[in-house]
């Protein structure tokens, strides 16, 4: 007698309409994109970064121009870095929250007024204006005071809050500073109009190395491993991701994406009411690109692959410097999304060397 399972399994998918049935909430939209932007204290700056191709630190002056293409092609939201000047740096970052010195407060402003849709989310963390670079304030025995830090992470949250962003998104890895920063935007009456997404588990990561270059935010001394999470750590994220979200994060992230699918599933299982975030990191952006460049694949195949991967794994939102190029492509394509059925017809083409 046949057993069902002598059947197989080839015939389900057989055809590109059965392989996307094959492969369900993997789709790509605009919805699914946050586009991360440095923004330089030269209001006429458009600087180059040398190990991020295609990717610039923009001034006010320059950003709308920047982003109108990419709003026209659908992008629903932002996430803004402020890379101030070095001259402006001290112990406890105060120039974080300083109109006149933070590029990202008149960022806000700008955008707010150009894009009335668009959604704005602000990186809240002390590292880009610290003179030590670390993410907190430091002890006078250069620990972190812990109390101290989320004290002034909350301030720096609320300031942004007040200049009209969408989201705070504290990427410090203090514990408390989901519930320090929610306590404090609800007594100022942003706590049914500012959401807080937490960078929940963010691990200490080598592909950090060209957003350090792009942010000019690299630690002057020590490392960031008394707060960021080992990259073997599972347990800690799982307590890191519960933790925030018994503050009150709204939005979960997993930080860096491609490496931490397991995190991603982990947590998405684990918080399924919570919309899940991915930072495909600028390491892991310079890596795709560049083996593109040296012929390895071809990039729109090889992006796709990767943006499908992060979606099977449960995330919602991917941050991703690519997010003009994937637009591009939906708008080039009149796609509504990118449905795995654009890699699948490019990967069928590729089928004969997968087999060998
Ligand atoms: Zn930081």
């Amino acid at each position: 007698m046949t057993s069902g399972a002598n059947f197989g399994i080839h015939s389900g998918y057989s055809h590109p309409t059965l392989r996307e049935w094959q492969q369900p909430n993997t789709s790509i939209g605009p919805s699914n994109l946050m586009y991360p932007i440095f923004i330089t204290p030269d209001v006429d700056g458009e600087v180059e970064i040398a190990s991020m191709p295609g990717v610039k630190r923009w001034g006010i002056n320059k950003l709308v121009t920047h982003l109108k293409p990419v709003v026209d092609n659908g992008l629903k939201s932002v996430l803004l870095f402020g890379v101030p000047d070095e001259t402006v740096k001290d112990e406890v970052g105060s120039a974080a929250d300083d109109p006149e010195r933070s590029p990202v407060i008149p960022a806000i402003r700008v955008l707010r007024k150009a894009f009335p849709d668009l959604v704005i989310a602000c990186d809240v963390c002390l590292c880009g204006f610290t003179s030590h670079g670390h993410c907190g304030i430091l002890t006078s025995t250069g620990h972190i005071d812990n109390d101290k830090s989320t004290k002034r992470l909350a301030e720096v949250a609320l300031s942004y809050a007040t200049a009209g962003c969408h989201i705070v998104a504290p990427s410090d890895m203090m514990d408390g500073r989901i519930l320090a920063i929610k306590t404090s935007l609800r007594q100022a009456g942003f706590g049914n109009k500012v959401s807080v997404l937490s960078y929940a588990a963010k691990f200490a990561s080598c592909f950090y190395g060209p957003f350090r270059d792009a942010a000019a935010s690299a630690p002057a001394f020590g490392d960031r491993k008394a707060y960021q999470l080992p990259p073997g750590s599972s347990g800690l994220a799982i307590r890191a991701v519960d933790r925030d979200v018994s503050e009150g994060a709204d939005f979960l992230m997993v930080k860096p994406a491609m490496i931490y699918l397991d995190i991603i599933k982990t947590a998405k299982d684990r918080h399924p009411q919570l919309p899940m975030f991915a930072y495909q990191v600028s390491g892991e952006y310079a890596t795709i690109i560049n083996a593109a460049k040296a012929g390895l694949y071809d990039l729109d195949v090889a992006l796709s692959e990767v943006l499908v991967a992060l979606r099977r794994a449960g995330t919602d939102v991917i941050i991703t410097y690519f997010a003009p190029r994937i637009l591009a492509k939906l708008n080039q394509d009149k796609a509504k999304y990118i449905y795995t059925s654009s890699i699948i017809s490019s990967l069928d083409q590729l089928h004969i060397f997968l087999e060998e």
